[in-house]
């Protein structure tokens, strides 16, 4: 293996200068973006919205909720006086839930506690419901101009190539944001994250990096070593285990009953059908009131793989606190894509 390369430091002005002069060329444009030497200063609502709803999550699939949530609480204060009901129906198939109940507390914590103004420094941002490293340093950089940091998965890749990093993730990560460090500029902060990130999404792609019309090709040293596409290395993980559990179907008179998940753990506070606890062990055996539709969703979590099986249970009495909801509006539900899945399921077999 060839050894670890160093930028020497005389490229790192280079570096921030040709990617900010592609980035004034090709920023892609994006609901929540202001765009290179634009007179607006961004909202860092707008910014700390879209941070938060972009962790682990694409830009194609935030856009509408971003919209969305925009076009219904247009501003902090307005959000901060939703209820969380309506905040985690929006959220609703976005994932990670739990990113939409810190969402709502922080907005909370911005309105009452900060008179609706967001903390402009990193360290300051940090302390907020839901933000860690990278959101803070993200917001800090795009929001307020400061000189941030700022590593997502786009920019942990463009800079492995950059130094062409030999160590695999996630062991690396520290020493590839101290390399990140050392090519962030001074001015231009939040320009220079948003390009890494533009790179890296669409020009320094994981599977085939475009050297070629990348701007900063002369400076890399993965392409230089013919390495590129092999770079960032990661550690093999294991495969997922595989978890299954029931889905309780209760339909009367055209409703089917929902429930709250509870607060915490997976799907926490969202709407969704009764039913068992997922485990990795034997499926629970029915009770004599509920009858195997046959039918069963599959499902990818970060953690596990979960297989829910379908049961129709008739005349039932109702499983705990929830509601009933008419069949024919689950979409207006505020399911999440795990429960939409049983949804259309039954729906098809009706
Ligand atoms: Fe990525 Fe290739 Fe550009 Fe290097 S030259 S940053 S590998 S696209």
């Amino acid at each position: 293996m060839p050894p670890a390369q160093k930028h020497p430091d005389k490229n790192a002005p280079i570096i921030s200068k040709l990617l900010l002069g592609w980035y004034d060329r090709n920023a892609r444009e994006l609901p929540w973006r202001i765009g290179p030497h634009s007179a607006i200063e961004p909202d860092p609502y707008h910014v700390w919205l879209s941070e938060i709803m972009l962790q682990q999550t694409t830009v194609a699939a935030v856009k509408p909720y971003f919209t969305n949530f925009l076009g219904r609480w247009p501003t902090v204060q307005t959000l901060a006086r939703a209820s969380n009901e309506d905040v985690m129906a929006a959220w609703a198939g976005l994932g990670y839930y739990a990113r939409a109940r810190n969402l709502h507390r922080c907005a909370i914590y911005v309105t009452n506690e900060l008179g609706g103004e967001f903390p402009r420094t990193e360290s300051e941002l940090l302390k907020l419901p839901g933000v860690g490293a990278y959101t803070a340093a993200a917001i800090a950089a795009i929001a307020f101009g400061e000189r941030a940091v700022v590593v997502d998965a786009n920019v942990e890749r463009v800079v492995a190539r950059l130094f062409a990093v030999e160590a695999p993730l996630p062991s690396a990560k520290k020493a590839i944001t101290k390399l990140a460090d050392t090519i962030t500029p001074e001015t231009r902060a939040g320009d220079f994250a948003q390009a890494m990130m533009d790179l890296g999404a669409t020009v320094c792609t994981s599977k085939s990096p475009q050297c070629l019309i990348c701007p900063l090709t002369e400076t890399c040293a993965a392409r230089k070593l013919g390495i590129a596409s092999d770079l960032p290395r990661k550690v093999l993980t294991k495969s997922k285990p595989q978890k299954q559990g029931w889905a309780w179907w209760i339909e009367q008179g055209g409703n089917v009953f929902l429930v709250r998940r509870p607060d915490k753990g997976m799907l926490g506070g969202m709407a969704a059908f009764p039913g068992s606890e997922w485990s990795g062990d034997a499926l629970p055996r029915l009770g004599k009131e509920a009858v195997d539709t046959g039918s069963y969703v599959q499902h990818s979590f970060t953690h596990f793989d979960l297989k829910l099986h379908i049961a129709r249970v008739e005349g039932a009495a109702e499983v705990g606190d929830g509601w009933w909801f008419p069949v024919a509006n689950l979409d207006e539900a505020g399911l999440p894509t795990l429960f939409k899945k049983v949804a259309n399921e039954m729906k098809n077999k009706a």
